[in-house]
């Protein structure tokens, strides 16, 4: 299939360079030169411009960085695109835009999912991405073969918006997860248990959860984890920040109570403001060993 691909950063590098290994031909485009390069020395023909990517195209796929690079960038496709093309946005946005774009493109004829994934830069690569999609049965149907191309999982979650809201969903569970199992470490720590010690009684016992057993913070128990290269991401702490942001717009538009989820937020909003934004989300332990 002909693929426009805009946004080659991080994540939409790898990305696209998975579709390229699935055989489809993607037109790449991103504000960014560098970025446009890397794709091409993937596979990916060079757009010079988001009009020439998206002509002709079977499908546009964006990673962009927020709501308002989505909504400008979709204000445009709608006028360039053939309106039989199916739209993907894969960025992490707010469920309000991603419902509002869609609402749009439906109104120009065009099939929208938004497709939010779990799983960073490592997974981008691998092909290995979980998708949460929202939208028609139809658009969904359309876009699992393509998805599928980029992830180990592709999953409906709804309609439009759908796959925002259990991205944000998941991610302030795993920022809660993930601060009470530093706690928990660092109260051992206190408590004279030893690290491997008390990984080991955990992982098997009621306090297991993915942020222990896959991503432990401290060093040791998980050789894979950050804490065993010093916190270099990951995912970074910064988005962390985000998808809380966007976790607790939502709590606060829809009046659902999460305190632990504004505790979260608090918490990855001091880590970040004192310099730590570009480590991994887990270095969240070196901050309660700290107690500030
Ligand atoms: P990034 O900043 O590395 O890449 C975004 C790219 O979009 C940049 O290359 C930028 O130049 C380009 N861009 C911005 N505006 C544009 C425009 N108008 N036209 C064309 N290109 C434009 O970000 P990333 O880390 O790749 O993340 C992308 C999205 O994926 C974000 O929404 C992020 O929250 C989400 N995400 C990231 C990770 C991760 O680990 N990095 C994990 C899951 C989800």
């Amino acid at each position: 299939m002909d693929i426009a691909f805009i946004g080659l950063g991080n994540m939409g590098s790898g990305m696209a360079a998975n579709l390229v290994k699935a055989a489809h031909s993607v037109r790449a485009f991103d504000l960014n030169a560098d970025a446009v390069d890397r794709a091409v020395a993937a596979g990916a023909t060079k757009a010079a411009s988001l009009a020439d990517a998206c002509r002709d195209a079977g499908a546009v796929v964006t990673m962009l960085p927020a709501g308002q690079h989505v909504r400008a960038v979709y204000a445009e496709v709608f006028t360039i695109a053939p309106s039989s093309a199916l739209l993907i946005d894969c960025s992490t946005i707010d469920v309000d835009t991603a419902r509002a774009v869609e609402a749009d493109a439906v109104n120009k004829g065009f099939a929208m999912v938004d497709a939010p994934v779990s799983g960073g830069v490592a997974a981008a690569t691998a092909g290995t991405l979980t998708f949460m999609v929202g939208g028609s049965d139809d658009g969904f149907v359309r876009a699992e073969p393509v998805l599928s191309a980029m992830g180990k999982a592709v999953i409906h979650a709804g309609g439009a918006g759908a796959g925002q809201a259990a991205k944000i969903c998941n991610n302030m569970l795993l920022a809660i997860t993930m601060i009470g199992t530093c706690e928990a470490f660092g109260l051992a720590e206190k408590l004279g248990l030893d690290h491997q010690v008390f990984f080991d009684i955990a992982s098997k016992a009621s306090g297991q959860s993915w942020s222990l057993t896959s991503y432990c913070p401290v060093p040791g128990p998980v050789p894979a984890s950050p804490a065993n290269r010093d916190y270099q991401p990951g995912f970074a702490a910064a988005l962390m920040l985000k998808d809380l942001t966007l976790a607790m717009q939502a709590a606060q538009i829809t009046e659902a109570d999460t305190p632990l989820g504004a505790k979260a937020h608090a918490l990855y909003d001091a880590l970040c403001a004192q310099g730590h934004a570009a480590q991994d989300f887990s270095y969240m332990m070196e901050r309660i060993r700290r107690g500030a």
